[in-house]
């Protein structure tokens, strides 16, 4: 038996467990002092009241023999297939049903995509980003090659001729920069695709945050249904993290060697994938019902109105950053030259403020932090309070 030996190329996150461990030892050793936490990724609203009432329905449904229901369509029940088209056409984009793989997440899908590619493919991934689409590839053994995104192109790297690979990740808005494409930009990444007979992995897990000129879906773009999938999430949409629902849109135009991409990911699909809960698929159905709609928007600006708060504190300091609009997160520069995990130490240990080491998302994060609006606003205002006195010039 051989195991697969290209687990031990993929690096060791120290990530998030060497914030928790710095955190605690902090607060072991200053037990009366309180730290404020813009630094995680994960929402902490509750579900909105619509999904809620349409999950205890649905508990309802299935007490009952008459509504009882067993295996469901691997594809996804075709109500919220349904809904899911409908909250694309009110945006202008046109897709057919069986174009809509609802799932239990983007996570699991940006790994099972894979699937589709044969491990010979060339990998072309941004540099800092989600770091997912790195070791899902690496697991896999595909080369890897990487885009520089800096401050000098605005965190939003563009086609590169000396960069042609078979599989491109795009993640717009940015985790963890917070930038995102504006069509222009788009159509020339979908442009290169095309010449190159490249695929597009468009991850959207933050559509839900552009209020701009930003793209939100990729199949925006002309021509885009020749060259991308999308994958989408209602995690940070509704607050389905620990609920877990997502979706990824494969076009028919797709086909890659004579084969339908979409063929293969429903063929992968039915035979290792027995799709999601029906409960928690009528709860994500009810996030585009009328009152689910407004409740989810309630939700979001909060968040939004966090983002802004975050984002003028930093202007009063003269600090540069990206994100902010469009975007939960804040990516900033680490003040006098100091590197992601100096700045984070010295937050910590001054203000008491815990956020995220950008060098944690790749190379280029190095000497710079992202800071995230999922905290409660307590907690946002208290922050800010502390960054202006510590950092205002
Ligand atoms: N894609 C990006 C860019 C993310 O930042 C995250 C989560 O933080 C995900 C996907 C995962 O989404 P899900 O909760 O649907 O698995």
């Amino acid at each position: 038996m051989k195991p697969n030996y290209h687990y031990q190329d993929v690096a060791e996150t120290y990530l998030f467990s060497n914030i928790a461990k710095k955190v605690s030892a902090y607060v072991a050793e200053h037990p009366d002092k309180n730290v404020f936490r813009l630094g995680i990724g994960d929402v902490t609203l509750p579900l909105a009241p619509a999904v809620i009432k349409a999950m205890h329905e649905a508990v309802d449904e299935m007490s009952k023999k008459e509504t009882f229901k067993g295996y469901g369509p691997e594809q996804g029940y075709a109500f919220l297939r349904e809904s899911i088209q409908a909250y694309y056409a009110r945006r202008g984009i046109q897709l057919a049903l069986d174009e809509i793989f609802v799932s239990d997440g983007a996570k699991s899908d940006c790994g099972n995509i894979l699937d589709l590619f044969d491990t010979d493919n060339s990998v072309l991934v941004p540099d800092p980003v989600y770091p997912v689409y790195v070791d899902t590839n690496v697991m896999a053994g595909r080369k890897i090659s990487y885009m520089q995104a800096t401050a000098e192109n605005g965190f939003l790297p563009m086609p590169d001729e000396s960069l042609k690979a078979d599989i491109i990740y795009i993640c717009s808005p940015n985790n963890p920069t917070g930038a995102s494409y504006n069509k222009t930009q788009l159509k020339a990444w979908v442009d290169f695709a095309i010449q190159n007979d490249s695929v597009i992995l468009y991850d959207a897990a933050y559509e839900c945050f552009v209020e701009t000129d930003a793209v939100r879906s990729i199949f925006e773009i002309e021509g885009a249904r020749n060259c991308a999938i999308e994958l989408c999430s209602f995690s940070k949409t509704a607050g389905f993290t620990g609920t877990r629902c997502g979706y990824t849109i494969v076009p028919c135009e797709l086909v890659r060697g004579g084969m339908s991409l979409r063929k293969m990911w429903l063929r992968r699909q039915t035979t290792k994938f027995n799709g999601v809960s029906y409960i928690v698929q009528k709860g994500a159905a009810a996030v585009f019902s009328e009152e689910g709609e407004k409740q989810i928007k309630e939700n979001l600006a909060y968040y939004k109105e966090n983002a802004k708060l975050i984002a003028n504190c930093m202007d009063e300091c003269g600090i540069a950053y990206t994100g902010g609009k469009n975007s939960p997160y804040i990516w900033l520069q680490c003040p006098s030259g100091m590197t992601s995990w100096e700045f984070f130490d010295y937050l910590l240990n001054e203000i008491q403020v815990v956020g995220t080491p950008g060098s944690g998302f790749g190379k280029n994060g190095e000497g710079f932090f992202r800071l995230t609006s999922f905290g409660s606003r307590e907690t946002t205002l208290e922050a800010c309070d502390r960054l202006k006195k510590l950092l205002k010039k």
